[in-house]
């Protein structure tokens, strides 16, 4: 694609990759098929392709408005297009530059800036997020059922016994997953246990940064990194093997730190190294020498339905480790149709594209049931929620079930 840059902003680090990324993009539109925005909405300023010439328009000194803002924003950041992509186009880095222009030329209505600001100063601290669900849950009887459904109840599971193995990794306390379901490091704890290996939790670290950067806040992100970085590394230092994600958003934030703090001299190396030590927890385990056939607590066969979220399939593009364990752990995998198709969670999507979220829901949903299993399954406690207030059958993280297959709390100091 030719690019004709606005002086204001050709010679500038943003400009310049923001050229290089357009200059890729050989509108070939093979990214069309898998925009979920795309397949809903038929228009093509909600695709891939049609949000590319958008952004491209505004950096050539073109007036972002209002319109612009809205198709932008309706963008998941699901990254299928990535995906799909045969140029390599990295569309994901292109929007966060778009948005980012677009927010400083067009101010939002007031009802937009106050969502935004709620979800970005509640959601992420993880304190004032655990309050604002106490309370929700209180008033749960009294809510609208739209609201209803955002406000689960809270799923804990059996406590974890402490035992002083050499070996050591560092859990992130997700902001939203300690509050929402703190059963999943709860059931990760135990399953490491049985490897011999301690999980360990920085008290200084925090939300990963993900939903500031979604609401285009880079600074409040690029802060989040940097208390995560500094709360992490004595730990690593000190012979913690990897930070290992349980949510594969925060993964695919954390991930993307040595990116984000590239031109913080002081933070940059450490932050290269941090993104180097973070894994998703099933690319961890598939790193471990386990036999998972062979301990087995339950030799039943179970119908299990697994969506596999976009942060870990387009934005980590880590695929099968997941399924290869729940096969071992006796799961019949149901087949899923259309598995690249987000579910409409996406980070703060569904509190703010309801309308959109919900249809992506409904369809996924019907995708997930159609081979009758007993259990679906998650990667991203983000998802998981969002698909659990439409299901009718439990909506449970991998690790969990995985958790409950070696026999959960009943045999938790055995070693595998
Ligand atoms: S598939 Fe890639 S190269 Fe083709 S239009 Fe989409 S972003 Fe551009
Ligand atoms: S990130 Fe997802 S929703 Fe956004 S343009 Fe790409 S495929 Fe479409």
């Amino acid at each position: 694609m030719q690019t004709q840059l606005a002086e204001s902003i050709k010679y500038t680090p943003v400009g310049q990759e923001a050229d290089r990324i357009l200059r890729s993009c050989v509108h070939c539109g093979f990214c069309l098929a898998t925009c979920p925005t795309y397949q809903l909405l038929g228009d093509e300023l909600d695709s891939p392709r049609g949000r590319i010439y958008q952004i491209k328009a505004v950096l050539e000194g073109g007036e972002a408005t209002r319109s612009t803002q809205i198709h932008l924003d309706r963008c998941l950041t699901c990254l299928s297009c990535e995906t799909t992509c045969p140029s390599g186009v990295q569309y994901g880095r292109l929007l966060e530059i778009g948005r980012d222009l677009v927010d400083q030329q067009v101010t939002r209505p007031i009802s937009e800036r106050l969502a935004r600001f709620a979800i970005r100063e509640l959601v992420s601290r993880r304190e004032v997020f655990r309050l604002v669900l106490r309370v929700g849950r209180g008033l749960r009887p009294l809510l609208p059922r739209w609201l209803k459904s955002k406000v689960p109840m809270v799923r804990r599971s059996a406590s974890v016994s402490v035992m002083p193995h050499a070996r050591c990794v560092i859990l992130l306390k997700n902001c939203v997953q300690d509050a929402l379901c703190p059963a999943i490091d709860q059931a990760t704890a135990r399953v490491l246990n049985r490897l011999q290996v301690r999980t360990v939790v920085a008290a200084d670290s925090g939300c990963c940064g993900a939903l500031r950067a979604h609401l285009s806040d880079a600074e409040g992100a690029q802060a989040a990194a940097r208390r995560n970085i500094d709360a992490w590394w004595p730990l690593l230092k000190s012979g913690a093997e990897a930070i290992v994600m349980t949510a594969s958003g925060c993964g695919s934030q954390v991930k993307s730190y040595g990116r984000l703090l590239a031109n913080d001299t002081h933070y940059r190396d450490r932050a290269v190294q941090v993104s180097a030590k973070a894994v998703d927890l099933s690319e961890w385990l598939s790193a471990q020498p386990v036999d998972w056939r062979a301990n087995r607590a339950d030799s039943d066969t179970i119908r299990v339905a697994f969506q596999s979220p976009c942060t870990l399939q387009h934005g980590q593009q880590l695929r099968g480790d997941i399924e290869n364990t729940l096969v071992a752990l006796g799961a019949e995998l149901t087949p899923v149709a259309d598995g690249h198709l987000c579910c409409g969670s996406a980070g703060s999507y569904s509190l703010l594209q309801p309308a959109l979220a919900g249809s992506l829901k409904d369809a996924k949903l019907v995708a997930l049931m159609a081979g009758s299993p007993s259990v679906i399954l998650s990667a991203n406690v983000g998802c998981l929620s969002h698909l659990q207030s439409g299901a009718a059958i439990p909506v449970h993280h991998w690790i969990e079930w995985v958790d409950q297959r070696l026999g959960g709390a009943v045999r938790d100091s055995d070693a595998l």
